[in-house]
């Protein structure tokens, strides 16, 4: 849920960011509440970086104010913010040993050395590192040195830590294990993490709540089942997953219902409170690819299912799953998944079969043509 600007750990009110005649962040509102995982995620170029570098102090807007636990920061330097952040290249002082690198931050703040000894023995431990506590940066791998950079940005207690897709540099397995070991770290010492990435199942893997950008701009803000399940805009949800989208036309609306025609002539009937905001008649209707179910022609499907019609163009065998391709008499195509589960017959709906693709309105959203 939302916090309120009182409430927000971290705040941002109306930030543009301007770089020469390019807006790389545009008329941003943002509220974080203390605690939360929250990504911000987006194609390259969305502005996200500058986003977190504003939070961080590293770059200043050019209109908007910047907040943190509700004080004023938007002039105040990177030092002077109780935020740390992590950067995708680890920058560690390749001839200090873990521990030394861990501690350098404190020993600068005349912190005493039994405390910076039990603070770096705490986060090495929370990191799962204090066996290599002696070894130098060159001796560790990459998901290693990663976490020397985590305990770094965590040993002097920050508010929050700020992490620019700190994820980036590794292999895709690394990344999966380090994706929940940062979240059962997060959620261990409670404070906000704010996580830049462009990789949607890395941002649903750990976020309790994300903010979809796109040139600048927030396009929606949710936890993943909102933004999966009910998308507000075509971008979101093509950003999200395969969407299914296909264009129709606002018949009717009434009873809590909107009903909708395709331009191959079906009727679809949506919940109106899962239309997303469109200006016209002219939308686009959407349903994810596992919400469907297929049907022979000419056999019964369940009452009161949204149904398109079309043939199957692919049947692709994936073991726990089979995908389909079905192009239907508008010429668009769409992705059914289906579960391999028992009772299921794969070879049943094979290429060139007419089928019904049949799902609940519960599971359809509508967003605008553009
Ligand atoms: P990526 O995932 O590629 O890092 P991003 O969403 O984080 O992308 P930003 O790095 O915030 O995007 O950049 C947003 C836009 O601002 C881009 O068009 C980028 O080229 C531009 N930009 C960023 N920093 C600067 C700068 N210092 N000078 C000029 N343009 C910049």
């Amino acid at each position: 849920m939302a916090a309120t600007q009182a409430e927000a750990d971290i705040h941002l009110e109306g930030v543009t960011k301007r770089f020469a005649d390019m807006k790389a962040v545009d008329d941003l509102t943002l509220s974080i509440p203390r605690g939360n995982f929250f990504a911000m995620l987006g194609p390259s170029g969305c502005g996200k970086t500058t986003t977190l570098r504003m939070i961080g102090g590293f770059e200043n807007p050019t209109e908007g104010r910047v907040f943190l636990g509700g004080a004023d920061v938007t002039e105040a330097p990177p030092y002077k913010r109780d935020v740390n952040t992590v950067f995708q290249s680890y920058a560690l002082f390749p001839h200090l040993t873990v521990e030394k690198n861990v501690a350098f931050g404190l020993e600068r703040k005349k912190v005493s050395k039994d405390e910076v000894r039990k603070r770096v023995g705490d986060a090495l431990e929370l990191v799962q590192l204090a066996h290599l506590s002696k070894r130098k940066p060159g001796q560790l791998s990459g998901g290693q040195a990663q976490r020397v950079a985590l305990a770094r940005a965590l040993v002097n207690r920050p508010r929050a830590l700020l992490l620019d897709e700190p994820l980036g540099a590794l292999d895709l397995r690394l990344r999966k294990q380090l994706q929940i070991e940062l979240k059962r770290i997060q959620q261990d010492i409670g404070i906000t993490f704010v996580h830049v990435t462009h990789d949607q199942e890395e941002a649903m893997t750990m976020a309790d709540e994300i903010a979809v950008m796109n040139v600048g701009k927030i396009e929606q803000a949710g936890s993943a089942t909102d933004l999966y399940e009910r998308p507000k805009t075509a971008f979101v949800a093509n950003f999200l997953g395969i969407s299914n989208l296909v264009d129709a036309q606002v018949r009717a609306v009434n009873n809590g219902h909107t009903r909708l025609e395709t331009h191959d002539g079906a009727d679809l009937n949506v919940p109106t409170e899962r239309c997303g905001p469109h200006g016209t008649h002219e939308v686009r209707v959407g349903v994810r690819p596992e919400k469907i179910r297929l049907f022979p022609e000419g056999d019964a499907v369940p009452d009161g299912s949204n149904i398109l019609r079309g043939k199957v163009v692919v049947a692709a065998f994936l073991g726990v799953s089979i995908q389909y391709i079905i192009r239907t008499a508008g010429g668009e195509e769409l992705n059914v998944f289906t579960q391999n589960t028992e009772g299921a017959e794969p070879d049943s709906l094979g290429v060139g079969r007419d089928v019904q693709l049949a799902w609940s309105p519960e599971h359809t959203f509508v967003v605008d043509r553009d």
